[in-house]
């Protein structure tokens, strides 16, 4: 038999990914004792798929403010790493390097040259963290390694940066509980019940009160939005990975599509299906990421993959984060985004705080899904 218990909370975060986390840890630095409430292991939970790296380049095409909150968070993320590592004791294995994305021929060198120009053009500032580099310049940022004959030049961004995500994720929960809020796992929430001034969030074994409610469910926030009055109009994204056996340290910086852990392996990285909520891996797949790879670093021939994993992205229709807050129930608000790694120390050091507040700051008007309901008589 389950008994249903009843609690009070100051604040309830649905979803304890790298989302709700960063958030609950930046609520709970300001005093706040943030209630996370977290599904289980046979989630889809993308916190625990991904890649790992802090990527400011081709971030936010056509959305300045995405381009400027990427930058802020990645300019935010040495004291974030630090804080956190110092507070919690967890390495993180921060490095804030520079990234390159990898060109191969000269067609593919001259469509990303062309994004970067209009990126630069639309972020409107006199200098640009982004460029691109001759096969040259990639060589002498990447000294240890052959290069495929195919590689003519790379995307290069000096605020890239990388860092171990399963860390991370656990740096942020023993924050939360460490500074006095909650984590609960299995806590699925099946309903959300608004009433003036307050939610009536039940899960199979509790049911909650709270004034106010965070949304950071990833791919399972759409239904629980659609409960607090909002329409987030989100998909899931696949994508799968490859992990090789470890190597001694030839990467002294991220790339796209390859990552050298700081235990050696080399992750490659990764497919962008449209396959709805399919969690599985397949060798097409593989093949494709494994051919990549082997154009850019003919070594890797060699080498063994030892795993292969696939996860799912939370994405928006324009693959820009949402922030909103919930116009008939004001105390709900959600989080979106498909780079939640990247924006970790911007959601915890600035997002937290504007959240605290009773409306949303301007600065993330840009963000709000009302973007994607323009009529068509406008
Ligand atoms: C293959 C891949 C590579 C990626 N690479 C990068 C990268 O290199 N850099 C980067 O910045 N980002 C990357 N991302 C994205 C990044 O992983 C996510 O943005 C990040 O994990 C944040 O996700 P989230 O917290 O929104 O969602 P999730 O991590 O999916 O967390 C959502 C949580 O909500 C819980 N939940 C769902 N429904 C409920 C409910 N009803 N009640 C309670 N809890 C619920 C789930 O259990 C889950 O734990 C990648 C993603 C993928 C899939």
């Amino acid at each position: 038999m389950t008994v249903v218990t009843s609690r009070d909370a100051e604040t309830i975060i649905i979803g304890g990914g790298l989302v709700g986390t960063a958030i609950a840890y930046g609520l709970a630095r300001q005093g706040c004792k943030p209630l996370v409430l977290d599904g289980g292991d046979r989630d889809i939970r993308a916190a625990r798929a991904n890649f790992g790296i802090i990527w400011v380049q081709g971030k936010g095409p056509g959305m300045p403010a995405y381009q400027r909150l990427t930058r802020r968070s990645s300019d935010l993320w040495p004291d974030f790493a630090r804080d956190l590592r110092e507070f919690t004791g967890i390495g993180l294995d921060y490095r804030c390097t520079g990234g390159l994305s990898f060109c191969l021929g000269a067609d593919e060198f001259s469509a990303r040259s062309a994004v970067v120009q209009r990126m630069s053009e639309e972020f409107g500032e006199a200098t640009y963290d982004t460029e691109m580099i001759e096969r040259s310049v990639v060589e002498r940022l990447l000294p240890d390694l052959r290069l495929g004959q195919d590689v003519v030049g790379a995307v290069h961004c000096g605020r890239d940066g990388e860092v171990n995500p399963l860390r991370l994720l656990h740096a942020l929960q023993t924050a939360i509980t460490t500074l006095g809020g909650s984590v609960l796992g299995d806590e699925n929430v099946t309903s959300i019940v608004p009433r003036t001034g307050s939610f009536i969030v039940t899960t199979a074994t509790c049911t909650y009160h709270t004034p106010k409610l965070i949304l950071a469910a990833g791919n399972g926030t759409r239904e629980l939005a659609q409960q607090v009055g909002l329409d987030i109009p989100i998909r899931p994204q696949r994508g799968q990975l490859l992990v090789t056996e470890r190597m001694a340290p030839i990467f002294p910086l991220p790339t796209v599509p390859l990552r050298q852990t700081a235990e050696g392996s080399i992750l490659i990285g990764s497919t962008q299906e449209e396959v709805g909520f399919d969690t599985g891996t397949n060798t097409a797949g593989a093949g494709r990421m494994a051919e990549r790879a082997c154009r850019i670093l003919p070594a890797l021939e060699n080498v063994n993959i030892v795993r292969h994993w696939a996860g799912l992205r939370v994405m928006t229709p324009d693959g820009h984060p949402i922030y909103a807050q919930s116009p008939t129930f004001p105390g709900a608000f959600c989080t979106i985004c498909h780079s939640g790694v990247t924006l970790a120390a911007a959601h915890a050091l600035e997002i937290a705080a504007a959240l605290m507040g009773d409306v949303l700051p301007d600065h993330l008007k840009p963000f709000h899904p009302d973007r994607f309901h323009v009529s068509a008589a406008n």
